[in-house]
């Protein structure tokens, strides 16, 4: 059984982190999305929002499970059993943390991998941090995010308009 982690925020999830799930189920045959408990101080979706969110948008993928963890990542893939940690890599200013990161989790548990991920060219620019400032200056984020995503954040609005 190969199992990955693929952790991180997701706030929100978009059609990058989506992209790298997809390809990655033709890699492993589970992968557990593995949302970073308090990560940010101010998210713009609640944990359970998150996760509520996330589990919507995979659910047609029965290979693909929605977790939660804190602490430390190799901790939680140990304890999940997970052999590989999934990140994705979108320019040469992801590699350079992404690097020590991957190299302090080999050195913390070197049985677990670190397994790298292109980003899609169409997404290589995209994070949820840039989703978020376009979509607050009433921006189109279509196609950027998953429609979900985008009703939500809409809601959001609705409820603080800025
Ligand atoms: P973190 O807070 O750990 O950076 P994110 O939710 O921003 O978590 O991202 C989780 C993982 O997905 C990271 O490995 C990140 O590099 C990757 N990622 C984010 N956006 C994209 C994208 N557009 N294409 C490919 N990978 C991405």
């Amino acid at each position: 059984m190969r199992r990955a982690i693929y952790p991180g925020s997701f706030d929100p999830i978009t059609n990058g982190h989506l992209d790298i799930i997809d390809r990655g189920r033709r890699l492993f045959d589970e992968i557990i999305i593995a949302v970073l408990v308090n990560a940010e101080k101010k998210p713009l979706f609640n944990f359970d929002e998150r996760i509520e969110i996330i589990k919507e948008v995979v659910s047609n993928w029965p290979e693909v499970r929605v977790d939660t963890f804190n602490g430390l990542l190799v901790n939680y893939a140990q304890s999940q059993q997970a052999g590989c940690i999934v990140r994705g890599i979108r320019a040469i200013s992801d590699y350079e943390y992404e690097l020590q990161m991957a190299l302090m989790n080999r050195r913390l548990a070197p049985e677990i991998e670190t397994v790298f991920m292109m980003a899609a060219e169409p997404y290589s620019y995209l994070s949820s941090r840039l989703v978020k400032e376009v979509f607050m200056l009433k921006g189109s984020i279509t196609g950027l995010v998953p429609s979900l995503v985008e009703q939500k954040m809409k809601e959001k609005l609705e409820v603080k308009p800025s």
